[in-house]
């Protein structure tokens, strides 16, 4: 692919930095409700401008941009260190997958709110005996007078305490091969039946959930992509999380090194042979994410789908997200663990990306069969 920018993709660069500079909202505040409303007001704010669903098409309200487009919005809102939006899951997941699969009628219905935050997407996919073998999954959906009455246990669902929507994977055929015997919902998180309880992580957060579903009711209109077909749309949802996310990731660890470069610095290592060489091997390694990035995108760009070349970036951040924080520990010395600082917590927090949105051993397992064409295990 050709890297550089045309004269159109750099006004676009431009236009959105100066948006940047002059409506940057500032620091997040303390505080789990307090952030979350911060990150509600921000992505209103983009969306206002429009600035959300970049490369949504403009009549479902976003703005028509190309991949490329999108590719450098991610970057330069990591860059400009814009918060978080609030509904992370329904811009990079819910939206793309009713945009690839929905009617038109879930088309008109569900994109704007997704856009503005009204409503909080989260996904109901995970079980405590199905992760990785997802298809396996047990939460089941019976058809009763028009209506799916769903009844399961779903762990680990991220943001299940803010959401009016899930994407829920349950099985409706039991006599059916196990990936064919799924069904792609939305379900309203608003009903009793749905109750939603909070687990929290090695930082002392909140952000993700267990799920209890006893016989909550979902209407027929709100299945996505056809019953039966739920394993082909959770695909598409798995590889639209992948893909989307790599072009911001990157910026993010290169921002990282920076703040670790400092660091060394200020506690006299960056003359260290040993600390040296790390940072070195750190930033050999974001900038192949970012190529990688943009392999990924060039698959996009030919065949319309994300390809397997996501999973590889994926990954790679992840291990090198870990060893970046892990870094930052062994420069701050042994008392680091025990310091309650924003490097502790990235510490801790980068435990998680080598498990969510899909194990490294299941990535490795996509890169050997699905990119270097591997025989497959099973
Ligand atoms: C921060 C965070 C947020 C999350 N958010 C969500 C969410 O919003 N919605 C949702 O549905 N899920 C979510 N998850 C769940 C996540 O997708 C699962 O944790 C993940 O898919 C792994 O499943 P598991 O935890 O059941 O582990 P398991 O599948 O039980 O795996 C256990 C170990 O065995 C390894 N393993 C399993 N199978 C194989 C194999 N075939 N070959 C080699 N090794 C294998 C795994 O790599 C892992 O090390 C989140 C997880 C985290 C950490």
């Amino acid at each position: 692919m050709d890297l550089t920018l045309s004269p159109q993709e750099e006004a676009f660069r431009d236009e959105l930095r100066e948006w940047l500079g002059a409506n940057h909202p500032g620091e997040e505040p303390e505080g789990d409700e307090a952030g979350f409303e911060f990150r509600k007001a921000w992505q209103r704010k983009l969306a206002d401008a429009g600035w959300a669903g970049i490369s949504w098409p403009k009549e479902y309200g976003g703005r028509g941009a190309t991949l490329i487009e999108q590719a450098i919005f991610n970057e330069e809102i990591v860059r400009a260190k814009a918060p978080q939006v609030a509904n992370v899951l329904g811009l990079v997941m819910g939206g793309p997958v009713v945009i690839a699969h929905g009617t038109e009628e879930q088309k008109q219905r569900y994109l704007k709110p997704i856009l503005t935050a009204e409503e909080i997407w989260c996904q109901g996919f995970s079980e405590p005996e199905s992760g990785s073998d997802l298809a396996s999954l047990k939460t089941k959906a019976v058809k009763d007078n028009g209506d799916w009455v769903v009844t399961g246990q779903k762990v680990w669902t991220t943001f299940a305490h803010e959401a009016k929507w899930c994407m829920l994977v349950a099985r409706t055929d039991f006599d059916a091969p196990k990936h064919k015997g799924l069904t792609y919902f939305l379900m309203d998180m608003e009903q009793d039946a749905v109750q939603v309880r909070p687990l929290r992580q090695i930082t002392g957060e909140s952000e993700f959930n267990e799920l209890f579903i006893e016989e909550a009711r979902i209407p027929d209109e709100n299945v996505v992509g056809g019953v039966g077909n739920g394993w082909m749309v959770a695909l598409t949802t798995l590889m639209h999380e992948r893909a989307g996310l790599a072009f911001g990731l990157q910026v993010q660890l290169k921002i990282a090194l920076g703040q670790v470069m400092e660091l060394a610095k200020e506690h006299g290592l960056d003359q260290d042979p040993v600390v040296r060489q790390k940072i070195a091997q750190l930033y050999i390694e974001s900038e192949a994410i970012r190529l990688n990035a943009s392999r990924g995108l060039t698959q996009i760009m030919k065949t319309g789908i994300p390809g397997p070349e996501g999973s590889l970036t994926k990954w790679m951040w992840s291990d090198t997200n870990q060893a970046l924080t892990e870094l930052a520990m062994d420069i701050r010395g042994p008392e680091a663990p025990i310091i309650d600082s924003d490097w502790t917590y990235r510490f801790l927090r980068a435990r998680a990306n080598s498990i969510e949105g899909g194990t490294t051993e299941i990535l490795k397992n996509i890169v050997a069969e699905r990119v270097l064409g591997l025989p497959r295990l099973r």
